[in-house]
């Protein structure tokens, strides 16, 4: 009997261990969502933890897309988007994709947007090449301003807020949802862009909620302002719409059916 409540005791003691192990790990990356404990680009900063993303739900609309979205790749061509210098888009359509040509520049959409939902599915190269940032990166870049990074995070690592889901230099994804190089992954953005009054003050800052193959990985955040590398600039007075862009960082990333709803 004595020995039964003693080892009653010890299993107790052991979950109680373990309950504050991890709490304690989970309030460690808690910490890694607050903007203000970490430097930008941080190598200290816990990494998100890696799961396995489902299907269903957001996941890849195979061509088919909402009766009231834009649609800004059909599969066909770039006749939505210019290259650098507002001349024809340079990067290379293939068979129901277009890739990043390198070298060539940014991607820009003709027509502007502010508050929207966005849908993008993108691929990085396989096989892979490189490691840390130079491994298929590219980027959404929300009224060309706030990038939503583009990065094969698959069992590759970088600094927690340049990774693959990420507000670049602000806020890692909540967790890494990332499918293998070659692979068709899936952004669901809504964004709701700043506002400024007439005199150029700021009355509302960004909000960008993020989910990667159907996996919320940013919740509604509050961008600090332009997203940069190596800094974090401070908002300055822009329209409530801009061109929505792609990142040309010199690697083949490939993009697919990308639409967009206007708020
Ligand atoms: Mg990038």
């Amino acid at each position: 009997m004595a020995k039964a409540i003693e080892s009653r005791a010890r299993l107790w003691r052991r979950a109680v261990t373990l309950a504050a192990l991890m709490a304690a790990s989970l309030s460690l990356y808690a910490l890694a969502q607050d903007m203000g404990k970490w430097e930008i680009h941080d190598r200290t900063r816990p990494h998100p933890p890696v799961i396995t993303p489902g299907t269903g739900s957001t996941q890849e609309t195979a061509g088919k897309t909402p009766s009231d979205a834009i649609v800004l790749f059909d599969g066909k061509d770039l006749s939505k988007w210019h290259s650098e210098g507002n001349v024809p888009a340079k990067w290379k359509v293939g068979n129901g994709y277009f890739e990043v040509a390198a070298k060539t520049g940014t991607l820009t959409t003709n027509q502007a947007f502010g508050d929207c939902q966005l849908h993008v599915e993108w691929a990085s190269p396989d096989p892979p090449h490189g490691t840390d940032q130079d491994r298929g990166n590219s980027g959404v870049f929300l009224m060309g301003l706030f990038e939503i990074q583009v990065l094969d995070s698959y069992k590759s690592e970088t600094y927690a807020d340049g990774q693959a889901g990420a507000v670049y230099g602000q806020y890692p994804p909540l967790v890494n949802a990332c499918r293998p190089p070659g692979q068709w992954q899936t952004y669901d953005i809504v964004f709701h862009g700043p506002r400024f009054d007439a005199d150029g003050k700021l009355l509302r800052k960004a909000r960008i909620t993020v989910l990667q193959n159907g996996v919320l990985v940013q919740d509604n955040v509050e961008a600090t302002g332009p997203t940069a590398h190596k800094a974090r600039p401070p908002y300055t007075p822009v329209p409530e719409k801009l061109p929505l862009s792609l990142q040309d960082h010199n690697h083949p990333v490939r993009y697919r059916n990308i639409w967009i709803r206007e708020l």
